[in-house]
């Protein structure tokens, strides 16, 4: 089913239109309501009289997640905070989270817009909704969640983790759709196995699945171990959270949600804008959005746009899958990650070299990663507990900024690899 006919098939020529209305509004706003962007523009010599239409999109200055951390909490807010009614966060690069605000209106807008995906995925309000995305500060498991209930199918707000009882829930409760990360579908679809249950007690007919890359080969190897249709969301919380596009029901690229959102590709070099087709870092402009609203935000993500038409009837356009990020950053269990974070802890340390590897790898299709690291020689010890005191401090400071445990192994100095150009920090040995 198309939830909204009008603004999901609307003529390529109206769509513009819209857009363009839209983003000059948006501009107008941001110039009157951020000094961040009145700076940012006067900088570049702009007003808002110099954006007519989208074309003009090109002439206005980027946002990066660095602009984000460098404003910290709420620089980037367009509205006074009385108006914010919800927050939510993702990490950053320095261990600062980067903070998202939305008004009542913006967080309606999200709710229909994940309506709108669910829609395409054949859900309805017959549907049983298990949301295991994490609830909480993540926009993964409230933003879906408050979707399921505008499309009006029933939510069952699982939340991640406790992988027993999701099996039992969505056994007794009939579950017909769920949501989570697609490495957590393998993995429940394995602790299904092992439970010594078979997929025909379950009543699942699709999965949702977002918040970290996915290949082909695991839709299929997800599809034929869980007996469901597998779809992709796509989303960041910079620019809405999960939705800003999806799949239909021709699982060949993820419409956009472009009466939002306008998307771009520019050139990861030169920052050039590129035709449909070409590959290059995906760039999103929103333009109804009051609490947050960005311009020209650099998602980092790499993908291309597919323009041609769409078999389901959706005009928006779509994007490619994401093949992979231009800058450093991890996903590690849905958690991002920057290879920064963990060496500013290493750095505090008076007991650590600045060397160190972190070594990614996917065991019984979980993330799971080491942090190598030298000791310094005085530190160094053949004393057991020394070692393992040195090891929990590593452990508990990555644990408090990122919320993951990773492995830590200690080495002796002068043991890992010196490399003579770019340091290389990270090994990810995950088949994606
Ligand atoms: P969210 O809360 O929506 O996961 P974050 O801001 O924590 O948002 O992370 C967003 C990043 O996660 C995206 O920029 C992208 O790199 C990755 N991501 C989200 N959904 C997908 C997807 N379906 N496919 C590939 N990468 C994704
Ligand atoms: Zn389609």
């Amino acid at each position: 089913m198309i939830w909204n006919r009008t603004k999901e098939c609307m003529d390529r020529e109206q769509m513009r239109a819209l857009q363009s209305e839209r983003l000059r509004k948006t501009v107008d706003r941001v110039y009157h309501n951020s000094p961040f962007y009145r700076d940012k523009m006067q900088s570049l010599g702009l007003t808002p009289d110099d954006i007519q239409s989208i074309d003009d999109i090109v002439k206005l200055p980027f946002t990066t997640k660095d602009d984000l951390r460098d404003n910290y909490p709420y620089g980037l807010f367009a509205v006074p905070i009385s108006q914010i009614v919800r927050l939510h966060a993702s990490s950053g690069t320095t261990g600062l989270p980067t903070v998202v605000g939305y008004t009542r209106k913006d967080l309606s807008i999200w709710s229909e817009m994940i309506a709108r995906c669910l829609s395409a995925y054949g859900t309805s309000e017959a549907d049983i909704f298990s949301v295991a995305y994490g609830y909480g500060l993540f926009t993964g498991g409230l933003g879906m969640h408050y979707g399921v209930e505008k499309l009006g199918a029933t939510v069952i707000p699982m939340s991640t983790g406790n992988t027993s009882k999701q099996i039992q829930l969505l056994r007794d409760f009939g579950a017909t759709s769920m949501a989570c990360t697609p490495s957590y579908a393998l993995y429940l679809a394995e602790s299904i196995e092992n439970a010594g249950l078979s997929v025909d007690d379950f009543k699942l007919k699709r999965g949702i699945f977002g918040a970290e890359p996915w290949t082909e080969n695991m839709r299929k190897e997800i599809e034929a171990k869980l007996n469901i249709d597998a779809y992709n969301i796509y989303g960041l919380s910079e620019i809405m959270g999960p939705g800003v596009s999806h799949e239909c029901e021709c699982k060949n690229g993820s419409h956009i949600i472009e009466d939002h959102f306008i998307p771009e590709i520019v050139d990861p070099i030169t920052k050039l804008p590129l035709p449909y087709g070409e590959k290059g870092e995906l760039v999103f402009t929103t333009i109804t959005k009051e609490g947050m609203p960005l311009l020209r935000y650099n998602t980092k993500d790499l993908c291309y746009l597919i323009d041609e038409p769409c078999p389901c009837g959706r005009t928006n356009i779509r994007m490619s899958s994401i093949y992979g990020r231009s800058d450093d950053m991890l996903i590690i269990r849905g958690v991002n990650v920057f290879p920064t974070q963990i060496e500013s802890i290493i750095l505090e340390m008076q007991e650590l070299e600045a060397h160190y590897m972190i070594i990614v790898d996917r065991v019984n299709n979980l993330d799971v990663f080491e942090v190598q690291v030298e000791v310094k020689a005085e530190y160094f010890s053949d004393e057991m507990s020394k070692m393992v005191g040195i090891k929990k401090k590593i452990a508990q400071k990555i644990h408090s900024v990122l919320g993951l445990n990773p492995t830590i192994k200690l080495v002796e100095p002068r043991t890992l690899e010196r490399s003579e150009g770019k340091a290389k920090h990270v090994i990810d040995n995950r088949k994606l």
